[in-house]
């Protein structure tokens, strides 16, 4: 008998022929038919398209999801308990993830013996990161329709736990609208999984885009800096996450992986942690993680916390210091630590913010901000690296405070497991 393939399966598969698509068309001259009919024609429609349609979800899924959470925790000390561990998580894993890639940065020294003044073509336009107390300030909202407007995130974190925990406080009198938050939220998962089924498809869109826009002289010359970069992230998940989660809970982690891989081929080919919150959300429900903890932590941890940003700013210190003979003392090591950190909560999770926030980090050790320009070239490619462990950072928390909690079912953990299902 044949076996289906399963989502996650046709997921990988599309980036796979993405990136193949996308070699052969770098390969093609500029003209008509590769510029105006395929990269931005066909393969925008289905890439952008793709993007487009869960990124309609992530307001209402994160709005609803966390009403219904908080709604039910039953009492607002539970829900500060959960804020503050999830808060200090977040914040450890961070402040550890800088101090690893500035550690692998002195190792290998990625800025070293390279001359790059070929690739400095202009100086790059860096918006402006918003300085901390406008931070806090502005996840308070004066007008919440307008925050759902608009989409700010912390914001409508803000007014859902508010309104959440006052249902809860109110008890049975709110029973009717708790009942249609609910509901609304089964609906909205059932949306995701629907949306989920063209992910093949614009997510072979968006890689091939990638791959054929991505200059290779740019890659050759920071072969060693990307690969700096990649080392850190891939000791952030194997020595961080997985010691993490294995400590904390003593779980398994192949269900925990396993599971992650249809994220990650979301979080990959999108390199935008808020574009794959909804799917988040429900592939650690799936786990077994209570939703009063993932609604709340993942859309936190999708706004504030982005290990892998700090991986690539931490790298990206080293690499900029060394291009241009800055000697770095403890001093600047400690600065930058602390202000990779609070650059990951101002991080906001799409495409390419990273680079916006390095410049505050870049400039609070006194570091030349024409460094970004060099690294920009290949910045896509390591977008979609981090954004993974960005969002894979934010499972592991998860997995720890719902654990912690009791909100974990583990048989519901290892049944996803044993059923080799698929997202
Ligand atoms: N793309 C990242 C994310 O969405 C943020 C960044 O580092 O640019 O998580």
């Amino acid at each position: 008998m044949k076996k289906k393939l399963g989502l996650t399966s046709k997921i990988f598969i599309g980036i796979l022929l993405g990136a193949v698509l996308g070699l052969i068309l770098k390969g093609v001259p500029d003209g008509t038919i590769k510029n105006t009919i395929l990269l931005d024609g066909v393969l925008k429609v289905m890439g952008s398209g793709f993007i487009n349609s869960i990124k309609m979800l992530v307001v209402p899924l994160v709005f609803i999801s966390l009403v219904c959470g908080s709604s039910s925790m039953g009492d607002v000390k539970k829900l500060g308990r959960i804020g503050i561990r999830t808060f200090c998580f977040y914040l450890a894993t961070t402040a550890i993830a800088i101090s690893l890639a500035l550690g692998v940065g002195k190792l290998i020294n990625p800025g070293v013996g390279l001359d790059m003044s070929n690739l400095i073509t202009q100086a790059p336009t860096i918006g402006e990161s918003k300085p901390l107390v406008e931070v806090i300030l502005s996840i308070i909202p004066t007008n919440p329709i307008q925050s759902l407007a608009s989409g700010e995130m912390l914001q409508i974190i803000m007014f859902s736990l508010l309104l959440g925990v006052s249902m809860s406080v109110v008890g049975k009198k709110a029973d009717p609208l708790r009942k249609l938050f609910e509901s609304a939220n089964e609906v909205c998962m059932k949306m995701v999984s629907i949306i989920m089924l063209v992910a093949p498809y614009g997510v072979f869109a968006l890689i091939a885009n990638t791959f054929a826009t991505t200059g290779f002289d740019a890659i050759f010359s920071l072969l060693k800096y990307m690969f700096a970069v990649s080392l850190a992230l891939v000791l952030q998940v194997v020595i961080v996450y997985s010691g993490m989660v294995k400590i904390f809970t003593g779980l398994k982690l192949k269900p925990f992986f396993k599971k992650f891989a249809g994220v990650a081929a979301v979080t990959f080919s999108t390199a935008s942690s808020n574009a794959a919150l909804p799917l988040t959300i429900e592939s650690m429900e799936e786990l077994g993680v209570d939703n009063s903890v993932a609604s709340f932590t993942l859309p936190l941890g999708a706004t504030i916390n982005m290990d892998g940003t700090a991986i690539m700013q931490g790298v990206a210190c080293i690499f900029i210091a060394q291009l241009y003979g800055i000697d770095l003392g403890i001093n600047s090591f400690l600065t930058i630590i602390l202000t990779a950190t609070l650059a990951s909560v101002g991080t906001a999770g799409v495409p390419g913010v990273g680079m916006i926030t390095l410049s505050m980090v870049l400039t609070s050790v006194g570091l030349p901000l024409e460094g970004i320009g060099l690294i920009m070239g290949v910045d896509r490619l390591l977008d979609m690296a981090r954004t993974t462990v960005n969002v894979m950072g934010d499972c592991a928390c998860t997995l720890v405070v719902s654990n912690k909690e009791g909100e974990l079912d583990k048989s519901m953990y290892y049944r996803e497991f044993t059923q080799n299902s698929e997202i």
